[in-house]
């Protein structure tokens, strides 16, 4: 794996191997794959940071599952914002539907909690919530997600579609911010 690299102002040391990632994401997609067959699931990509991770986990699904992509909006810089964010990009009908929404990570869980309150206003059956990576030290709303790849302390990360100020999702590994 690579040294330590430069985005803009900051440094980040290599953190989660290619090797670790896929070792994860296939052990969630089994789960998946045992937990959702029969429930033609719709899989709802949060775009842009979740678009590797869903590329990935989505060709580990072995049942019947359809995938489309959304986008909340919006994140700036190295923290949460915590403000009211916006559903965008919609186009099926999710009424009595299985959905899985498809994050890159979990920090405070403000994003998620917001995109289950927009999606549950469509009466869906049920809505599982799927991410790459979680950081349970720095959630401060009620949700759990279903499936969790990596679990991570509250540290900041780039790589495998995560950005530092759009920078940085083309890693094919995960970094981590250094100390100053
Ligand atoms: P939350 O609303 O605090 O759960 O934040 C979720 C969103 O913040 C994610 O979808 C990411 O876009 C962004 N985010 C949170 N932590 C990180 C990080 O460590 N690196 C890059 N983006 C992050």
């Amino acid at each position: 794996m690579d040294t330590k690299i430069q985005i803009k102002d900051r440094f980040f040391t290599p953190y989660i191997s290619r090797e670790e990632i896929a070792a994860a994401v296939s052990r969630v997609a089994a789960k998946m794959n045992e937990e959702l067959a029969g429930t033609n699931p719709l899989f709802l990509c949060v775009l842009n940071g979740a678009f590797v991770f869903a590329a990935d986990l989505f060709r580990e699904i072995t049942v019947d599952a359809e995938i489309s992509f959304i986008r909340m909006k919006s994140y700036d810089g190295m923290k949460s914002t915590g403000e009211v964010k916006e559903l965008y990009g919609l186009q099926q009908d999710i009424t009595g539907r299985t959905v899985v929404v498809v994050e890159d990570i979990v920090d405070t869980g403000f994003t998620i909690q917001q995109l289950i309150q927009k999606l549950n206003e469509h009466n869906p059956k049920e809505i599982k919530v799927a991410t790459l990576l979680f950081k349970p030290e720095s959630l401060k709303c009620d949700i759990k997600p279903d499936y969790v790849a990596l679990e991570i302390p509250p540290a900041f990360i780039v790589g495998y579609g995560l950005d530092y100020d759009e920078l940085g999702r083309n890693l094919k590994d995960i970094y981590v911010v250094a100390e100053d």
